[in-house]
């Protein structure tokens, strides 16, 4: 049976920094070693010393320390390290739990980018979908 999203759908982010903030299920912005090696070149650290900085683990997996509603890396509600952003964050909001239609209902309350700009084509979710599964094994 075709997902629901089979013939796409409309998302474009607005740069609300909304997906940023922590709020139950999505407290953690989690990080592969890739992506921890990313963020430490981005701000010229040694990854060891990025980690030291920055993470933290829970149930043996790493994520950002996680010191309030906002991400650490929140800066007047723009990412500051945008370039270098994790895979979470890079392939949200295509992640395999919010493409039930209604958990995709849930993200469309809080998330402006639903529903806005062009449809964007199944084959291209599906393959953000493989990449944050990809991402989701190597952590
Ligand atoms: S790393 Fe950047 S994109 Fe990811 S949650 Fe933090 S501020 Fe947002």
């Amino acid at each position: 049976m075709k997902p629901w999203w089979a013939d796409g759908v409309r998302f474009a982010c607005q740069g609300s920094g909304r997906c940023c903030v922590s709020r139950g299920a999505y407290g953690y912005v989690y990080l592969t070693l890739e992506d921890r090696r990313r963020l430490a070149a981005a701000l010229g650290l040694p990854t060891r010393r990025f980690t030291q900085l920055h993470c933290a683990k829970t149930d043996g997996y790493f994520h950002l320390k996680d010191d309030g509603p906002d991400c650490r890396f929140l800066v007047d509600r723009r990412c500051s390290v945008y370039e270098a952003r994790p895979t979470q964050c890079r392939t949200w909001p295509f992640w395999p739990e919010n493409m039930p239609a209604r958990a995709w209902t849930a993200i469309a309350a809080f998330c402006p980018g639903v529903g806005q700009g062009a449809k964007v084509p199944a084959a291209r979710i599906e393959a953000v979908l493989q990449e944050q599964r990809r991402s989701t094994a190597k952590l």
